[in-house]
This record gives C-alpha cells, sequence and structure tokens, in this order.
C-alpha cells in the first residue's frame, strides 16, 4: 500500500503527509494510512463527508420510525450496562429526552466508550437507527459532550465522514473527522489548490472557484454551496480521467513506433485454408481486419478485445500471431515471435493445449512456460525465446520475467485483461527496441460507453456474435429444499453421456470457511454421486498446480463426469461436453461473474443447464440479480443490468483499472456530466495534445504537480 503513494519531490503542501496536520501525529497518522489510505493532505482534503447534519435540528426520540434512516438526539445518560460474552458481548447505553429512551450499542471498542460515557451528563448522539426487539437502537453512533452554545438559532451544517472502528478508538469518530478537515483547511488557502479548468469550460459550466468547491464540499454555508461544490469536483474527476486516457492514446498514436506487419504469409493462409476447424463469424473476421489494419501502419497497435464467453476471441488471437510470424524482421530475417499471457495456470495449458492441436502439422513451434515448469525445461524454453526458434510463447505471468528475453518479440496477446494491470502490460516492451503489438482479451463484457472509459487509453474491438449452432442455455433459479430434484436431474443427463461443474463461492474474506464449504460440499456431492457409477474431480485454490492440472485433465479427458471446484474455473476453460454449470450459493456471486461461470457450459451441441442454487431466504437485491440471468444469456445486456444496479466501481474489469473508481463521480447516474467531461476532454486533445495553449496552461499545471503519480501507481 504504501508503496502506491510516492510524495512528490515538489514542495507542495498538498503532498505532505498526514501526520504533520496538527490533531494528527504518528498514531492516528498510520490508522489514517492503514484503515482509510489517507497519506497526504490531499488524501485528506478528498476525504469528502458522506452527509451533513443541521446541528441545530435535534430530532425527538419519541418521533424516531422506522422510516427514519439516520437521526441526531440530545439526551441524558441515565444507564449503562455490559451484556453478554465474548463474542456477543456488547455495551449498551440509555439515552432519554423528554419523550422517550434510545438504546446507544457497542460491539467494539468497549472499553473506548465506556471512558466517554458518564451517568447523568448529556450528550449528542448521531447515527444510523436500527429497531430491535421493538426497541429504537443506534450501533456505534457519534457521540460527543452536549452543549447547545452553538445553537443561535442559525442553521449550521455540520459534515459527517465514514470513519472506522480503529479510528473511533482513536477519537476519530465520524463526526471528530471534521476537526480534521478544519484544521486542513486552515493551512491551506486559495494559492494551493489554483485553478485547473480552462476559462470557457468554467464560464460554460459556470462553476465555482477550485479553492470554494472544497471549502464547502466540507463545510458548506448553505445547501446550495454543497451542491456547487460537489457539482465543480465531480467535474474535476471525470474531465482529468478522460484527459489523462486521451493523452495517452494521442501519445501513443502519434509516436509509438511499432512492427510494420505488411503482408499475410504462409503461415496464415496455410492454416486458413487447410487447418481451422470452422468458418470464422462475421465477427471473428471483422476484428481480424481492424488487427491486419492497426499492426501495418508502422505504430504500436494497444487494442482492447471484447467478447462474451465463447465468442471465439481464442482463434483470432492465434490467426494474429500466425501474421507476426508471417512477418520477417528485415535484420535478421527471421519471423516474429508472441507471447500469449493467461490469468491461470489451468487456463495458460488450455491454450497451450488448444494451440498446439491446432498447428500440429505447421512449422510453428510453440511453448509453455508457467510457474511450475520444470527447470531442465525452463533453460529450453528460455534458449528457444532468445535464439529466435520459437514462434509462440504461451504461459502465465511466468512469460514476463526478467529472464525470458525475445529474439525479436512482435506481438502479445493478454487474454482477460482485468487480472493484469497497465504496469504489467508495459512490462512487455521493455524487452525490445521496438515495443510489440498488445491485443488484451476480455471476456468480461462491459457497455461500450464504460469501456471506452475505463481503457480510453486502447482502442477497442468487439465480438459481438457467437459461432453458429450453439444452443442457448437455460438458466434456472432452485432453493435449497429442490436439491434432490436437482441431483436427480443431474443424474438422468450424465446417464446420456454429459459433464457436470459443480461451483462453490470463494470469497477473499471468509477463504478458510468456503475450503471448508468446499469439503464439506465434495463430501455431499460424493454421498449423491458414489463410485464406481460416478466419478468426480476436485480443484481449488489450494491444490499444488500440479493436483489441480490432473484433476482438471481427467475432467477434460471425460474420466470424471462431475467437477467440483471453487471459481478457479472461472475464466477460459474449454470442456464442450459439460452441459451443466450447477452454482453453489449462488446469492454471493456477482452477476458478472455468474454469467462468466454460465460460460462454461453451452460450447458443445447438446443443450446445456445452469442451475442457480441459493438457500431458501435470500436479500430482494440477489433474488433481482438471479432473475436478471435467468433472463439472458446475452453478457453485454447481463453488464448493463450489473452496472445499473452495483455500480461501476464493483465491475469486474474495472476494478483494477482504478480509473474508474471515482471519489464523487457515479458513471452511471452522472452519465450526462460524463458526456460532457468527455466531450470537453476530447476538444483539448483534439486541438492542443501537447497542451501548448494559454488557455490550457491550468490543465498542464495541474497534471505536472499531481505528475499522475496518484493515478498511475493506483492502476499498476
Ligand atoms: P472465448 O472467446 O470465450 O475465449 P474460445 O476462443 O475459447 O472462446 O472459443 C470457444 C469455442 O468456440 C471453442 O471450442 C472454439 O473452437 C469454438 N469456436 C470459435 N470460433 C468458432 C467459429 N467461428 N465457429 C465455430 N466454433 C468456433
Ligand atoms: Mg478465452
Amino acid at each position: 500500500m504504501c508503496k502506491q503513494f510516492i510524495i512528490s519531490s515538489t514542495a507542495n503542501i498538498l503532498f505532505s503527509p498526514v501526520e504533520y496536520l496538527k490533531g494528527v501525529g504518528p498514531l492516528r497518522g498510520d490508522l489514517l494510512k492503514k484503515e482509510l489510505g489517507i497519506f497526504t493532505f490531499k488524501d485528506l482534503l478528498e476525504y469528502y463527508p458522506f452527509r451533513h447534519i443541521d446541528k441545530t435540528k435535534i430530532d425527538k426520540i419519541g418521533s424516531l420510525g422506522p422510516d427514519i434512516e439516520y437521526a441526531q438526539v440530545a439526551g441524558r445518560l441515565t444507564h449503562v450496562e455490559l451484556i453478554g460474552e465474548k463474542r456477543s458481548k456488547r455495551l449498551v447505553a440509555y439515552l432519554q429526552d423528554d419523550t422517550g429512551e434510545l438504546e446507544l450499542v457497542w460491539f467494539q471498542g468497549i472499553s473506548w466508550a465506556e471512558k466517554l460515557l458518564t451517568i447523568g451528563h448529556h450528550y449528542l448522539v448521531f447515527g444510523k437507527l436500527g429497531f430491535f426487539m421493538g426497541k429504537v437502537q443506534i450501533s456505534h453512533p457519534d457521540i460527543e459532550l452536549y452543549s447547545d452554545d452553538k445553537s443561535d438559532g442559525k442553521k449550521f451544517l455540520e459534515p459527517i465522514y465514514s470513519s472506522t472502528e480503529k479510528l473511533k478508538a482513536r477519537g476519530l469518530t465520524g463526526r471528530a473527522f471534521a476537526r480534521l478537515s478544519f484544521a486542513l483547511l486552515q493551512q491551506l488557502s486559495a494559492n494551493d489548490l489554483p485553478e485547473n479548468l480552462p476559462n470557457a469550460i468554467i464560464k460554460k459550466y459556470r462553476f465555482i472557484a477550485r479553492w470554494d468547491a472544497f471549502c464547502s464540499i466540507h463545510f458548506p454555508a448553505t445547501e446550495q454551496m454543497y451542491t456547487h461544490a460537489v457539482r465543480r469536483l465531480k467535474f474535476e474527476e471525470l474531465y482529468f480521467a478522460q484527459i489523462r486516457l486521451g493523452l495517452i492514446r494521442s501519445t501513443r498514436q502519434r509516436f509509438s513506433k511499432g512492427w510494420e506487419f505488411n503482408k499475410v504469409g504462409d503461415l496464415f493462409n496455410t492454416f486458413y485454408n487447410s487447418y481451422l476447424p470452422f468458418e470464422l463469424t462475421n465477427a471473428q473476421k471483422r476484428v481480424l481486419k481492424e488487427i491486419r489494419k492497426d499492426t501495418r501502419t508502422g505504430k504500436q497497435m494497444n487494442r482492447l478485445l471484447q467478447g462474451d464467453v465463447g465468442s471465439g476471441k481464442t482463434i483470432v488471437a492465434l490467426l494474429s500471431m500466425l501474421i507476426a510470424a508471417d512477418n520477417i524482421r528485415q535484420s535478421d530475417g527471421e519471423g516474429f515471435q508472441s507471447v500469449l499471457m493467461a490469468p491461470t495456470e489451468i487456463l495458460a495449458r488450455q491454450h497451450y493445449n488448444t494451440i498446439t492441436a491446432l498447428v500440429k502439422d505447421m512449422p510453428v513451434c510453440v511453448k509453455l512456460l508457467t510457474g511450475s515448469s520444470v527447470n531442465k525445461q525452463r533453460k529450453e524454453i528460455l534458449k528457444a525465446c532468445e535464439d529466435g526458434s520459437l514462434t509462440i510463447l504461451i504461459g502465465t505471468h511466468a512469460v514476463i520475467e526478467e529472464k525470458v528475453i525475445f529474439k525479436n518479440l512482435g506481438f502479445a496477446v493478454i487474454d482477460e485483461q482485468h487480472k493484469f494491470g497497465v504496469a504489467q502490460r508495459a512490462r512487455l516492451w521493455n524487452k525490445n527496441t521496438l515495443p510489440p503489438h498488445i491485443l488484451v482479451m476480455t471476456a468480461t463484457p462491459i457497455p461500450r460507453t464504460l469501456a471506452l472509459t475505463a481503457y480510453g487509453d486502447l482502442d477497442y474491438s468487439v465480438i459481438d456474435e457467437l459461432p453458429p449452432g450453439r444452443q442457448p442455455i437455460d438458466t434456472v433459479h432452485r432453493f435449497e429444499n429442490k436439491r434432490p430434484m436437482v441431483m436427480d436431474f443431474i443424474k438422468a443427463e450424465i446417464k446420456k453421456g454429459r459433464q457436470v461443474y459443480i461451483v462453490y463461492p470463494l470469497i477473499e474474506e471468509s477463504a478458510k470457511m468456503d475450503y471448508e464449504n468446499l469439503m464439506k460440499g465434495f463430501e455431499e456431492v460424493k454421498s449423491f454421486f458414489p463410485e464406481p457409477k460416478y466419478w468426480i474431480s476436485m480443484v481449488h485454490g489450494r491444490q499444488p498446480a500440479i493436483q489441480k492440472d490432473t484433476n482438471m485433465q481427467r475432467f477434460v479427458n471425460g474420466d470424471t463426469q462431475i467437477m467440483v471446484s471453487t471459481t478457479v474455473i472461472e475464466v477460459g476453460v474449454n470442456v464442450p461436453n459439460a452441459s451443466i454449470m450447477v452454482i453453489e450459493s449462488a446469492e454471493k456471486f456477482g452477476l458478472s461473474q455468474l454469467h462468466q461461470l454460465r460460460g462454461r457450459v453451452g460450447r458443445g451441441s447438446e443443450k446445456s443447464f445452469c442451475i442457480l442454487l441459493t438457500g431458501n431466504k435470500i436479500s430482494n437485491d440477489a433474488r433481482e440479480r438471479l432473475k436478471i440471468l435467468c433472463a439472458t444469456n446475452d453478457g453485454f445486456k447481463v453488464a448493463e443490468k450489473d452496472l445499473e444496479i452495483r455500480g461501476p466501481g464493483d465491475i469486474e474489469g474495472t476494478k483494477q483499472s482504478g480509473l474508474l473508481n471515482f471519489k464523487l463521480a457515479n458513471i452511471v447516474n452522472d452519465r450526462i456530466m460524463l458526456d460532457a467531461a468527455k466531450n470537453a476532454a476530447s476538444h483539448i486533445i483534439d486541438t492542443d495534445p501537447d497542451l501548448l495553449l494559454a488557455e490550457n496552461l491550468p490543465i498542464k499545471n495541474f497534471l505536472q504537480v499531481q505528475k499522475d503519480k496518484t493515478v498511475w501507481s493506483k492502476i499498476s
């Protein structure tokens, strides 16, 4: 985490370490870093309150009902007690005003709270209301001694920040946090936050000054001022994200030199005419043309290829790599090498198997390099890379290690983009005189506008068509009480010769529990499907690579009919005979992930099914998600919905990009503003990409100060 924030060497007060601020110090400073990622003054300045409360508006306890979400009450503390033991231990305090009694509850930070509370004193309390056994309560409230000297009748909008238990225990409650931002704003002045938008934009949108915006977002004089502040700062976020991406793209398009692939030769033609096992879909042909066009311009290609699961991206990658091999580097007369990088060992191996089978009768040398390649093999592979005898290297992260030196790398494919960051992409091109062309493939469809925002530095292609003859997958949601019927259904399908996946969720935070669930699940599956009539493979992240591989291979070969696994099989695995996907605890998965998993079936000619199993009681949200999945097979539609439901921050494939994790803006709700920012940014990029015009100086200066450090370190 520390590495992410490199403090600028320029003596800019905004980049001062947060512990230097009055009221912070080393202890709290440490916590702010660990708990909230606040390292510098700037981070704190951009740590915005999630709401403001009018300090003079105090609710009566008697008037609190389930329709009120947050409340502020003032009252006398009558009684404090410790209830329960060990994990259920909690501190309960009772606050009374002249209309009723409110319970305040602490599950954590109990000793800290105890010290804070004195029976008989008056307190001002703020928090989210809960109703428990007919009583109103606030757990972990924001609490301070009550004094009514502030209430001179004037409205006073007090900022409330989200805090954490550990920070609260150091006195930094959501409310006390305001003292820090106040101290910070006192230390800063308008000069520290110079204007960063061109005048024309400020005029056009009537934005308030930058300094005013920062003051008002924390301590607004009126609600209207707050709205103005948010509007301006949101725009800034969106605008600069677009400017940064636009500049990267424009710089690349103007200056990046790349290998010129000026022909399609024997390898491509022979493969296309004699070994391609099917006719390409129109979408595949179109994308291939786009890649052809890019790679012969003498500039480096950087292309994002999106295509739903099973849309046939691999073959496009292979054909592109053959074009690379068909093109000869003048200086040494050898065809260009390619590399294909996959996020997991299983997937790398699968690609390797597919591709070696396809080109087995052609003079193409393909090798597999992963973390578990043994030394002798590894040496041979490295040698083949270096002397140029290797045509295509397939592998995991291992392929971007220092030791891998290509003689003439011309083309790099990164499968399943979201597992690789920008920095890893960049590492590929330090290895050569010119950078290779880059094709980034992702199976997590994201809506086009979102893709362009998230990956604005890349050009964009899409395969929006599935190969012919695919039968749509029937997706159903079944509750736990239907499990026996589901199992009978599976037996019937296995009898017909089909294979089945049963997938258990793996959530990192509770990995141990999930692992136990998986084992329990495995035992249960075994009891439903006893040997020797049925054979089961199990694959999960804790297995050594070899074991994972053997188990996977047994399933691929058809030696086992059932594959019990965690989400390690999520990406890319291809077993056409598998026609049933059972997803356990489906309510725990996000939509895109469910869609990804579903994509493992429906790859052969047989009718396929996806069964989403859940507990008998699930939340409405989860029910909604599962309904969407049952209604459509189209990954792009699923993605649109996912975006609506969860917002962009959580969409798979964008998390890593960091560029969508705006502090204020939300690209779904703020679409109109996003468009405005995008247009304004592309205007600048088109007319003044080097930011030479005087009117664009504010932008240039701003980028200079930021040095893009935060952005770049966050995405890499
Ligand atoms: P993904 O886009 O998910 O990576 P794959 O490249 O693994 O998809 O392709 C899925 C399956 O579809 C593979 O078995 C592949 O051989 C097959 N396939 C790809 N393109 C076509 C096509 N044009 N016609 C028929 N089958 C195809
Ligand atoms: Mg794939």
